[in-house]
C-alpha cells in the first residue's frame, strides 16, 4: 500500500465536502416544520363549549420523572364552573427548564386535557418566563367557545356531557353552518343564527 499518502487521506475527505451540498438553515429568519408527532410545548385542552378539560388530578405531575409539572386542584360550583365534573386545575405550572418533552405526562392524563404542539421555541435568557402558567397553556378560545366560568352547555349532567358532548356540538356546529348559509342566501334573517330578538 502507499503508505506515503496516508497523511493526505484526510484532506481528500475535506475537499470532497467542498462539493457537497450545505445543509444550513438560516433560523431563525427560516423555520422548517417539524414532524407531526413532534413533543413540543404542551396545551391544556378544551371541551367544544370552551370549558376545560383538566381535573385537576395532578397524575401528569406523578408520571413526569423530571418532577417539572406543578397542579392544584380546585373544587367546582353551580355558580363557578370551569369543567365539567367535581375538580378543575385551580393552578397548573410547567417548568420548561426541567422539562426532557418526554410525553409521559400526556400518556396519564385520564382526559386527553394535556397534549403537544409542534411549538419548539422555548428558549428564554430568565427563569421566571419558562416557567409556563395555566393562562399560557391553555388552549385559545375557538370559535362557538365561551370563556369559563359558565355552566356545562353539552347536557343536562355530567353523564350527558361526557357521553354525548361531542355529538351535541358536532350537531349545534352543523345548524349554525346551515343557518350561515341561509343567511348569506337570504332564506333566513342572521338574528335567527345569533338568537338575538330583533
Ligand atoms: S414532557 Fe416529560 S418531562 Fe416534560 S412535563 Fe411531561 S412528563 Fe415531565
Ligand atoms: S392535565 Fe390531565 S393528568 Fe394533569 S391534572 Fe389535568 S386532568 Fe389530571
Amino acid at each position: 500500500m502507499l503508505d506515503f499518502l496516508n497523511p493526505v487521506k484526510g484532506f481528500a475527505v475535506t475537499f470532497r465536502q467542498m462539493f457537497k451540498q450545505v445543509d444550513t438553515v438560516q433560523y431563525p429568519e427560516e423555520k422548517l416544520p417539524t414532524a407531526p408527532r413532534f413533543h413540543g410545548r404542551h396545551q391544556l385542552n378544551r371541551w367544544p363549549d370552551g370549558l376545560e378539560k383538566c381535573i385537576g388530578c395532578e397524575l401528569c405531575a406523578w408520571a413526569c420523572p423530571a418532577d417539572a409539572i406543578y397542579v392544584e386542584g380546585g373544587s367546582n360550583t353551580d355558580q363557578e364552573r370551569y369543567s365539567p365534573g367535581e375538580r378543575y386545575g385551580a393552578v397548573y405550572q410547567i417548568n420548561y427548564l426541567r422539562c426532557i418533552l418526554c410525553g409521559l405526562c400526556v400518556e396519564a392524563c385520564p382526559t386527553r386535557a394535556l397534549t403537544m404542539t409542534n411549538d419548539y421555541e422555548l428558549a428564554d435568557d430568565n427563569r421566571e418566563s419558562l416557567i409556563w402558567t395555566k393562562e399560557q397553556l391553555l388552549a385559545p378560545l375557538r370559535q362557538g367557545m365561551e370563556a369559563p366560568p359558565h355552566p356545562m352547555r353539552l347536557g343536562k349532567d355530567e353523564e350527558d356531557y361526557y357521553r354525548q358532548g361531542p355529538t351535541f356540538a358536532a350537531a349545534q356546529a352543523v345548524e349554525e353552518d346551515m343557518l350561515g348559509s341561509m343567511v348569506s342566501e337570504g332564506t333566513v334573517h342572521d338574528w335567527a343564527r345569533t338568537g338575538d330578538d330583533q
